[in-house]
């Protein structure tokens, strides 16, 4: 039991300034945390009871699920990512540390740097410690800080430089094991934000070059989220946009015949598909066909959309490409022969096809037919152009951002769109980090085998942060039980009355007794000042007593969520207090 007269909750009137989203303003006004700089904050003793809920429910369903808890060091030797797959990718978020430093370094040569993940720790570290099959499979994990050097930190606790993660790694003899340490982890992963009263939804999300469907992510949905979750609910599809699919194109669909011989025909000045959809020309978005042009390893590549789709560039990653950026104008002239606005992929016309390391079509394009695409001569473009016939296609893919809509891959149901916050992400890495760190077991035959391995994380300090977004009203947060700070709030409106402090104290050991944590609010303030503070901090049930109602031998029970008040007797309370908490905590479930 805690008194607030002698606890630490510094609630406030006022949002701070910088507070753009509800739940950010929340954490600070409900003294949950206080800001050290961007990005960075203090948890204070609220805040700090919430996030360690959260991580326990997580270490109990991590463990549950069969992973092994260990902790590795926040400061790594930069070596560690010198040897490991992503150094370059991973410098620009990763904080150096250096100490004062020998003077033999560069500056762009750190000797520490500080973790933004682990598999540069401890695939070296599995390495050394694994050796046969027999030690085989194991998953390991972490609840602790990371660090990334965030362009933006925004939202407080969401997009934060030092936050909490649950990061986890699984080692297996081979793909089979993978998946099913992948399974293991999954389903943990939604006994956990089902505790934790987060309404994740698990999408299926993008695994650039890796393919297949060993990526997904946990979104809780939220308008002020970054990311967009496209599903269906009848059909049971989710998916996040760099991924999401639509059946647009029938499975039946039959490729136009050819609608007569191409031509060419002079757009001087027309150079985007707005300008061709225009008078005069009037050739409809979707007749168009758009064609793009990037640098993938060295080589240049076309991709080619129809007018009316956009380019999803996550979705290039299937391509294979390690690395891949747009085209510069200078680039594409001396391969294609026109600039920007006149492109086209019509055999025949591309001024040196051997320089292309491809060509993409997306497979919307079948449904154009017969359309209009640039001449690869500046200000032409050429007509009756047949998909089939004319275009010189290396392989058709899913290169579109599909639309809210469309029917969705599984159930052909319309697709809806709602943003939502990526709390955790699951992910089956194969063996890109044991080929470079050599992390290999021996079978039964004494062969050896790479590890294959898959990678996991949890945004604890997110998630509690998501739990206020999904959960509060105008008045302040609403906590769902297993992660509320206290579970019962003995609110004593006359704390100087011996009677009203005895009864609370009474009350509070009765619902310790029933499992609940419990704090007692014994400021001398006024009752408006106590119910105000008592609805901000979102304190699943309040317990009211006060000098009048003793004297009429009531007290008052107020659960957060709901609305009317409910007036007790003194004799019956304490039973319908322990009821009220066994209650919740047998729904909130463990
Ligand atoms: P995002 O797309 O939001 O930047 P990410 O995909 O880079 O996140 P992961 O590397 O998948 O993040 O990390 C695992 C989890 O850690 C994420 O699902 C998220 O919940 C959390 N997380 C990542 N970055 C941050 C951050 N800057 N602040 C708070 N939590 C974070
Ligand atoms: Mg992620």
């Amino acid at each position: 039991m805690q008194f607030w007269s002698k606890y630490f909750i510094p609630t406030l009137k006022e949002s701070p300034a910088d507070a753009e989203i509800p739940s950010h303003r929340l954490l600070v006004r409900a003294g949950l945390v206080r800001k050290l700089g961007g990005g960075l904050y203090t948890y204070l003793p609220l805040g700090l009871r919430t996030l360690r809920k959260i991580s326990e429910i997580c270490r109990q369903e991590m463990e549950r699920a069969g992973a092994i808890e260990l902790q590795m060091p926040h400061l790594h030797p930069a070596e560690f990512w010198r040897d490991g797959p992503r150094w370059t990718a991973a410098r620009e978020i990763m904080y150096r540390a250096d100490s004062a430093g020998d003077g033999k370094r560069g500056p762009s040569e750190p000797e520490f740097v500080l973790g933004p993940t682990h598999e540069e720790v401890i695939t070296p570290l599995m390495k050394n410690e694994i050796s046969s099959y027999r030690d085989l499979p194991r998953t390991f994990f972490q609840i602790g800080a990371k660090f990334r050097n965030e362009i933006r930190p925004r939202f407080g606790l969401m997009r934060a430089r030092e936050f909490v993660m649950m990061d986890a790694y699984s080692f297996d003899a081979d793909d089979a094991g993978a998946v099913r340490s992948y399974q293991a982890m999954k389903a943990g992963y939604e006994a956990f934000f089902r505790r934790v009263g987060a309404h994740a939804i698990v999408v299926e999300a993008d695994t650039g070059v890796m393919g297949g469907s060993f990526s997904h992510e946990f979104m809780v949905p939220a308008e002020v989220g970054d990311d967009d979750v496209y599903f269906n609910e009848e059909s049971g599809y989710a998916a996040n946009r760099e991924k999401a699919a639509s059946a647009l194109v029938p499975a039946d669909h039959a490729d136009a015949a050819p609608a007569g011989a191409v031509e060419e025909f002079p757009t001087p000045g027309v150079v985007t598909i707005a300008a061709l959809a225009a008078a005069p020309h009037a050739v409809p978005a979707d007749r168009q066909l758009k064609t793009l042009v990037y640098i993938g390893d060295g080589k240049p590549f076309l991709v080619i959309l129809r007018g009316s789709d956009e380019l999803e560039e996550a979705k290039l990653g299937a391509l294979g490409f390690a690395v891949r950026r747009p085209a510069t104008p200078e680039e594409i002239e001396p391969v294609l022969g026109a600039r920007p606005g006149s492109l086209g992929a019509v055999r025949g016309t591309i001024k040196n096809p051997g320089a292309l390391a491809g060509i993409f079509a997306d497979h919307a394009v079948r449904l154009v037919g017969n359309g209009v695409t640039g001449a690869n001569r500046d200000g032409h473009h050429l007509r009756q152009v047949n998909v089939t016939r004319d275009l010189a296609i290396t392989s058709f893919g899913d290169f579109r951002r599909v639309l809210p809509g469309e029917p969705d891959p599984k159930g052909g149901r319309p697709l809806q769109v709602r943003r939502g916050i990526e709390v955790g992400h699951i992910f089956i890495l194969g063996t890109k980090y044991s080929e470079k760190f050599g992390a290999v077991y021996a079978n039964d035959q004494k062969q050896t085998h790479l590890l294959v391995m898959g990678c996991y994380g949890i945004g604890i300090s997110r998630t509690l942060q998501a739990c206020i977004e999904q959960s509060h009203d105008a008045d302040g947060i609403i906590w769902p039980w297993n992660v509320a700070p206290f579970h019962v709030l003995i609110c004593l409106l006359d704390p100087q009355l011996p009677e009203a402090m005895e009864l609370a104290k009474k009350l509070g050991t009765t619902a310790e007794q029933a499992g609940a944590d419990v704090l007692v609010d014994d400021r001398d303030e006024r009752p408006g000042v106590k119910f105000k503070d008592a609805d901000l901090i979102g304190i699943p049930l309040r317990v009211t007593i006060g000098g009048r109602g003793l004297k009429e031998g009531i007290v008052e029970l107020k659960w957060r969520a709901a609305k009317e008040v409910q007036k007790v007797p003194v004799a019956e309370v304490g039973a319908r207090i322990a009821a009220g908490v066994s209650d919740r905590a047998k729904s909130a479930g463990s």
